[in-house]
């Protein structure tokens, strides 16, 4: 075995190590585990680089300053090795470590001493093999032995008791241990002049960090696959690389003698060029050994049905869904095709991956997914190339020609609502078995969450239509509303104009009755008298119907006017009780006016509009009323004045008052009974009260027993 062996697997060991060591500590600064880690991987490096420094020394003076550096590594290795496995363990031995700390100083303060390293002596193959000094064999004893003895007592206890991952750690640990210090220890004979056996266990110490890693990748040991899946990769391939030049360029020089300086360059050209072949082979079989079978199927599950519950949105369920099966199982590509109802077929809705290996839109085959695709299980498309039907073998070659390895169906209620379509692993592995009964568990999950989402999208769509056909609607209802307010307008002009005629000719008709019935063109007969006397009547009503037409028309045209006055409201009803006391008489009802004791305070009213309130509702109690009598009432309550017409009348019933002030309202067949009245004089009396900010409302008394009328005017201050 030539120095070159050596010299790479020292160099290499210090890089793991350097490389683990940061990647620890990376992952976690603030864990003393990790940090501690840190340092005892430091101190490996330490040793291994140096040894590497110093087999390439060519001097006794460079050889012995490295010989040292050497073996001060090798010093700190010890401590930082119990303390590291102390803190992994959960060990509270403060005492014992301060104490191997104050040793090891000791021996780091004489490191570069005579008592420690003397000089160097021609051993074996080894031009300048250190000699130790006394203190060094203390070393050996006193921290060497007694910590490697200690630790792996201790080991191996806690493997007794540890369980699961743990102890697999455990277990990893304690090989990584006897192999690193039983190899180390192999260097310590010819240091005493002992030349029987080379160090060959030297090397070893790869293998011990190596197992390190294993364990830290495969066990979690620390936790750092992640932070070492891309790092580790890298190192390995520069790793390769450097040491292969390494080794060809002391072959070169071996065998050839040359002193050519452009080699180096040539070197470094062809190790440029066969970098990224040497990265891919490192980075598929990491993928293979160290990472493909890391994931943790209940994990992933959990991970995944957590993040659907999240969300509605089809896309982002989509895309977890792949997200989530790439990385546990490092597959190239992932698509998911969902069925169209309409279209009848599957549709790519969401793909991630290699575009090279893209998964096309191949599911078009309708007698393959109807024949294939009717199942709760994932279907290995190799698996299916052996027994698949002849006209469907077409489909499956297109699947295998896109590298479409496995189809998980996404069945919900015996229908396939999808299918997630997975090309083929990093590592180039088929899917095991494991694998299969994981998607199989993500398929089963994945359509109820997609299932909801497009639930959820159809009724989004469907609001977003709904809502398009509701503003449509309301358009047209607009537009009808428009409409209907023009017609309106034209009818209320019409009223307007129509009344407007009538009432003056009404007039004239009622001036020229009543000069008539007093004489002024000459004597009358009774019989004159009593027709004349009807067709007076009859014009009176006109007379009234117009006036409540013509305010119906202003007040629905907005041109009501009020020409307010203080006055008191009692006159005014005493003047209208007056006016209506012969119809009440020739009904020969009793019409009474209950006077007011006191004189009440004024009211700021439009006098015209008032008097056709009272008139409206005296009118009316008399219409309504066939025997009996209808009294009406004014007085003060708090800051209004309120009149009250009540009768002994037919009354209203229940039904009659929802709308009883409502534009020709009239009570239920009443035109059988009273067939005069449009049902109009409540209404303008509603509006006319509002208008001068007062209430007016009818009580409830069943039928037959008369009715009240009220209304209230506030009192002007
Ligand atoms: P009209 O008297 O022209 O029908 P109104 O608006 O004055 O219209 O009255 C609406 C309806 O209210 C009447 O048709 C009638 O049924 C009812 N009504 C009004 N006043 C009384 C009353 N004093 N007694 C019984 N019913 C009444």
């Amino acid at each position: 075995m030539g120095l070159s062996f050596y010299i790479i697997s020292h160099f290499l060991t210090g890089a793991i190590a350097l490389f683990l060591g940061w990647s620890v500590f990376k992952k976690h600064p603030k864990r003393l585990v990790n940090r501690i880690f840190a340092l005892s991987a430091l101190s490996i490096a330490i040793w291994s680089v140096s040894y590497s420094v110093w087999l390439m020394a060519g001097d006794p003076t460079s050889a012995l300053f490295w010989a040292r550096a050497l073996n001060l590594g090798a010093t700190l290795i010890p401590v930082f090795y119990l303390h590291w496995i102390l803190v992994l363990l959960n060990k509270n031995k403060n005492k014992l470590i301060v104490f191997y700390y104050l040793l090891t100083a000791i021996f780091v303060l004489f490191s570069y001493s005579d008592y420690y390293i003397s000089h160097t002596i021609p051993v074996l193959i080894f031009p300048y093999w250190p000699q130790m000094g006394w203190l060094y064999l203390v070393f050996i004893f006193s921290c060497w032995i007694s910590i490697i003895v200690y630790c792996l007592v201790i080991l191996t206890k806690e493997l007794q008791r540890a369980e699961g991952n743990y102890r697999k750690q455990i277990k990893y640990v304690l090989i990584g241990s006897i192999i690193g210090f039983a190899g180390g220890s192999m260097n310590f004979p010819l240091m005493l002049g002992i030349d029987i056996l080379p160090p060959i266990g030297s090397p070893l110490i790869v293998v011990y960090t190596i197992i390190f890693s294993y364990s830290m990748v495969k066990h979690r040991l620390m936790d750092i696959r992640f932070v070492m899946r891309q790092g580790s990769v890298l190192a390995a391939s520069l790793l390769t690389i450097i040491s292969s030049i390494l080794l060809i360029k002391y072959l070169f020089f071996k065998f050839t003698a040359a002193q050519v300086e452009w080699v180096d360059y040539v070197f470094l050209i062809c190790g440029i060029l066969v970098y990224p072949y040497i990265n891919k082979y490192y980075y598929r079989v990491a993928n293979k050994y160290f990472f493909t079978s890391l994931y943790d199927a209940r994990k992933v599950i959990a991970s995944l049905s957590d993040k659907l519950s999240s969300t509605l949105l089809a896309s982002d369920i989509y895309q977890y869904i792949t997200d989530e099966i790439i990385s546990a199982l490092h597959v190239k590509s992932a698509g998911i095709f969902i069925f169209n109802k309409s279209l009848r077929r599957y549709e790519l809705k969401h793909y991630k991956g290699n575009e090279k290996n893209k998964i096309k839109d191949f599911i078009k085959d309708k007698g393959f997914y109807t024949n294939y695709l009717k199942t709760n299980n994932p279907i290995e498309v190799e698996e299916v190339k052996k027994t698949v039907y002849v006209k469907y073998r077409k489909t499956v070659d297109i699947l295998a020609a896109n590298n479409v390895k496995i189809l998980i169906p996404l069945r919900l209620k015996n229908k396939t609502i999808g299918v997630i379509a997975l090309g083929e692993k990093e590592s180039k592995d088929d899917y095991n078995d494991q694998d299969i009964a994981m998607l199989g568990v993500i398929g089963a999950q994945s359509a109820i969450a997609v299932n909801n989402a497009l639930s959820y999208e159809e009724i989004k769509n469907f609001s977003k239509k709904l809502e398009h056909e509701v503003d449509v609607a309301t358009e047209d209802l607009i537009r009808a509303n428009s409409k209907l307010r023009q017609l309106d307008q034209a009818k209320s002009e019409f009223v307007s104009i129509a009344s407007h005629q009538l009432r003056t000719p009404l007039t004239v008709i009622k001036g020229y009755i009543s000069m008539i019935m007093e004489g002024s063109y000459g004597k009358i007969s009774e019989l004159q008298r009593e027709s004349l006397d009807k067709v007076y009547q009859s014009n009176e009503r006109l007379i009234h119907l117009v006036e409540n037409l013509l305010n119906i028309s202003r007040i629905e045209s907005g041109r009501l006017q009020l020409n307010k006055e203080v006055i008191g409201l009692e006159l005014m009803v005493e003047d209208v009780v007056d006016e209506l006391m012969i119809r009440a008489k020739d009904k020969g009802l009793e019409l009474i006016y209950k006077k007011p004791k006191n004189k009440l305070p004024g009211v700021n009213i439009d006098r015209e509009k008032i008097r056709q309130v009272i008139l409206n509702l005296v009118d009316n109690a008399i219409k309504y009323t066939e025997k009996g009598r209808v009294e009406v009432g004014v007085e003060q309550k708090g800051n209004y004045i309120q009149c009250s017409i009540k009768d002994t009348g037919i009354g209203i019933i229940k039904a009659d008052f929802l709308d009883l002030f409502d534009k020709f309202s009239r009570g239920t067949g009443i035109e059988l009974v009273h067939t005069e009245g449009i049902g109009l004089g409540l209404y303008v009396a509603r509006r006319m009260i509002i208008l001068h900010k007062g209430k007016i409302w009818a009580k409830n008394k069943s039928k037959g027993k008369g009715s009240e009328f009220y209304f209230t005017i506030p009192i002007f201050k």
